[in-house]
Order: structure tokens, then C-alpha cells, then sequence
């Protein structure tokens, strides 16, 4: 009972998020035109809303694209087969490249990587995600450092990704697993809340788990686990 409730949940996540689409672009699309052709009309206070409401329809569209992207993760065939952990993290520093370049960051990769039991996609996001965050949640003044440990043990394949950021205060270590928690503002650091909600999802579907340890201004290490091959 409680696994067929659960799908009518994530299938109404999924539509909802899917038919939030047409009519948020069609508000942005005009909100464009107005923009382009009519903001000079406005006077100062009225540019000021006006751009507060380009500003949220955009913020909205990335949460209604993650909200979609999450609730597309165990939809599509997942193929759990041996994946080699190095290919996952070459694939991942390929699509962060631009993003470690731009912070300055040092990210050091294990010297071994065994082969994993899981999904290629799925555990590539996983480290975009993680890896994403470490460059982001950073002191102002310091470049970023992730050091990414590897360990067998038993029949699992442990993993650490350690940053030299702002860190989370214990009592939080569960809440930012969940859907659209946040513990920082947009201006901070701007985020959707869906990335670890997403890394955990995907983890559980291939067998392994995630946690975090963390105190606030000591950086934080993120360990999740995988099936070994
Ligand atoms: P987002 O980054 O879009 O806000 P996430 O689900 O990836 O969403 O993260 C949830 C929250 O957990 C973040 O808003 C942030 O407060 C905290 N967090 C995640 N990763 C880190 C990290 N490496 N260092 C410090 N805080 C983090």
C-alpha cells in the first residue's frame, strides 16, 4: 500500500512539474517582450517590480527543471551494471571543468578506482552534484579544495568527497537531504534544494547510502556508498 502511494505521489510530482512548464514560459516569453519594448514606459518603481518578476519567473523555472529532473530519476530503465568508478569521475571533471577553472579549485582524485555496481548516469550526477556543491558553498576567502578518498570494504564501495568550505552545523546533517531544504538564502548562495534530495534518491535505487560530516566553518565531507563489482 504503502509503495503504490508512494508512485501516485512521485507520478503527481512528475505531472505537476511537467505541466508547470507551458504556462511559466509563456509568462517569461511575455514578460520579455515587455522587457524588450515597454520597460522604458514603466517609472523607476514600476522597472523595479518589473525586474523582481523577471528575477522570480526565472528562479521558478529552475526549480520546476530540478523538480523534473528528480522526479524523472527511477522512471527511466536504470541499468545497474559494472561501471568503472574512474570513467565516472573523468565524465564529471569534464562537465565541471569550466566551473573548477573559473573558483580557482583543487580538486585531487584518488590514485585507484574500482569498479562500481550501478548506473553511469545516475552515479555521474551524483558527483556533479556533490562535487557542484563544494565549489560553491565556499568561504569568500579561500579557493576551493575537494579531496576525493575511494575504500573497498565488504561487498561496498566507500567513497569521500571533503571540501575546505563553510560547513553545516550538526542539527542539520538530515534536513538537507530533504526536497528544497535550504539553510542559505538566493543572494547568498543561490540553489534550488533538490541536489541532495537527488543524490540520495539515486543512491538508494542503486543500494548504497549518503551521509555528512560537518561542523559549521570546518568544511564538510559528504561519504555515500555503492555496490562493488
Ligand atoms: P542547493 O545547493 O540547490 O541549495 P542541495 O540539495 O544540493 O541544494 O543542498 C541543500 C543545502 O545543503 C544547501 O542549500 C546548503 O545549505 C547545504 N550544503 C550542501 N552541500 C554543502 C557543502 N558542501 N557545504 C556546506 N553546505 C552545503
Amino acid at each position: 500500500q504503502l509503495e503504490e502511494v508512494n508512485k501516485e505521489l512521485e507520478d503527481f510530482v512528475y505531472s505537476v512539474s511537467h505541466d508547470l512548464r507551458a504556462p511559466l514560459r509563456s509568462i517569461s516569453g511575455f514578460a520579455e517582450i515587455i522587457d524588450r519594448r515597454h520597460k522604458a514606459f514603466l517609472n523607476e518603481e514600476g522597472q523595479h517590480y518589473f525586474d523582481n518578476i523577471i528575477k522570480a519567473s526565472k528562479q521558478m523555472g529552475e526549480l520546476i527543471d530540478d523538480l523534473l529532473k528528480f522526479s524523472r530519476i527511477g522512471r527511466k530503465a536504470i541499468k545497474i551494471e559494472p561501471v568503472a568508478l574512474g570513467d565516472v569521475l573523468k565524465k564529471t571533471m569534464e562537465t565541471l571543468s569550466d566551473q573548477i577553472k573559473k573558483t580557482g579549485a583543487r580538486v585531487n582524485l584518488p590514485g585507484q578506482m574500482p569498479f562500481i555496481q550501478g548506473d553511469l548516469t545516475l552515479a555521474t550526477h551524483i558527483f556533479i552534484n556533490l562535487l557542484e556543491n563544494g565549489l560553491k558553498y565556499q568561504k569568500p576567502d579561500e579557493a576551493p579544495c575537494i579531496d576525493i578518498g575511494v575504500a573497498v570494504k565488504d561487498q561496498m564501495v566507500l567513497v569521500s568527497i571533503a571540501d575546505n568550505g563553510i560547513g553545516i552545523e550538526p542539527e542539520y546533517h538530515d534536513k538537507i537531504f530533504k526536497i528544497f531544504q535550504r539553510l542559505h538564502s538566493q543572494e547568498d548562495y543561490p540553489g534550488t534544494g533538490i541536489g541532495l534530495a537527488a543524490v540520495k534518491k539515486s543512491l538508494q535505487i542503486m543500494g548504497g547510502e549518503v551521509r555528512v560530516e560537518s561542523a559549521l566553518g570546518k568544511g564538510s565531507v559528504f561519504r555515500i556508498s555503492f555496490l562493488k563489482h
